[in-house]
């Protein structure tokens, strides 16, 4: 029997690359339920090849202008809820067992917890969630028994490594950074830089907003604060290294000094059949490292004084509370403006920093 997958987010980067991974595996996996936030022109090609039983439009007037066009089709059976809550009828329908959580931002946070509640295998490709409430999520995850396993490449990395390894026996976790389209440039040089520069990512292929927080660091940011909660780490255990090659996605430094460390092709099909397979390894048809092409591996520290996205973390880190939020709701205002071309790549720091000091309340 195959396993029945709902994604949350299956119109973005990462939900029709899992959509690619399912489409290999028609045996192993099915397409029970799909959501987006307003692509109805893709979510319909994509419930013409799927048939999920059930589909969620975040977007109502989005969500009312399918309906109007899958009922003009009389052998599509595929039911279509609407509205921010309607994820959450995805997240609790029982007919699927594996939920990919794969749209950016917070919305789907409420669709999560439920999900958690009714001990669904859950596949987390999202990071601002675990960023704003990785606490109250990992604990609650903790509670009722269930694994939450990253689809972010670092973080499968890590989870990779840490299997069959006692989470008490971590010293220190490395997280590799591509250090993006940017690495090596000055302060001045990134006075001129674009939008269309930075969504132009060297190994990835990601959507723009996660391509210009990559650009500043930020993500790799979110992704300390991510794998704190993610493996209950303390921010003083994790250490990020530029790594412009993507080969080694993370490494666990053990307590005896033993390093292990998780390489694969920058290809993020492989972290998504992971995680969808999970338990399990499976047979697959991605590529496959080549170490005799790639000849070297290097790795340099952070330049902090101009790439400031994980100092930023660490601060937000340190103050605690809500901080780590307010860096992230601060950080998609600043990245919309910059998109926007409202702001220069060079004024998104002081942006972010200037909106962290007004009040909150
Ligand atoms: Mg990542």
């Amino acid at each position: 029997m195959p396993k029945r997958i709902a994604i949350i987010g299956s119109t973005g980067s990462i939900g029709r690359q899992t959509l690619e991974v399912i489409r290999a595996f028609p045996r192993l996996f099915k397409v029970a339920a799909l959501s987006c936030n307003e692509n109805i022109d893709l979510l319909e090609r994509q419930i013409n090849e799927f048939k999920p039983v059930m589909v969620a439009v975040c977007n109502k007037s989005a969500a009312a202008v399918l309906k109007k066009r899958l009922t003009k089709k009389r052998d599509l059976k595929t039911k279509i809820f609407a509205g921010t809550e309607s994820f959450k009828k995805i997240a609790g329908y029982h007919g699927t067992q594996k939920i990919v959580f794969a749209s950016s931002g917070i919305t789907a946070l409420n669709a999560l917890i439920l999900a958690i509640k009714k001990r669904k295998q859950i596949a987390l490709a999202n990071k601002e969630m675990i960023v704003a409430a990785g606490g109250l999520i990992m604990n609650l995850a903790r509670k009722c028994g269930v694994t939450i396993v990253p689809i972010d490449s670092e973080h499968s990395a890590i989870f990779q490594c840490l299997q069959g390894e006692d989470a008490a026996d971590i010293e220190k976790i490395i997280l590799t950074c591509s250090g993006g389209p940017f690495f090596g440039r000055t302060k001045e040089q990134l006075k001129k830089v674009t939008a269309a520069d930075a969504v132009k990512h060297p190994a990835w292929n990601m959507g723009e907003k996660i391509s210009v927080d990559s650009a500043t660091l930020m993500n790799k940011g979110f992704e300390i604060i991510e794998a704190m909660h993610l493996f209950g780490l303390k921010e003083s255990q994790i250490e990020v290294v530029i790594h412009q090659q993507c080969v080694v996605h993370s490494l666990v430094q053990f307590k005896d000094g033993s390093v292990k460390a998780q390489l694969a092709p920058p290809d993020m099909r492989l972290p998504i059949t992971y995680a969808l397979a999970w338990p399990q390894r499976i047979k697959a048809p991605w590529p496959r490292l080549d170490l005799k092409k790639i000849k070297e591996l290097s790795f340099y520290p952070v330049d902090n004084a101009v790439f400031k996205g994980p100092a930023l973390a660490s601060a937000a880190l340190k103050q605690g509370g809500n901080m780590p939020a307010a860096l992230a709701l601060a950080n998609d205002k600043a990245v919309r403006e910059f998109l926007g071309n409202k702001i220069g790549f060079h004024e998104i720091y002081p942006f972010i920093e200037r909106e962290l000091k007004k009040p909150r309340i």
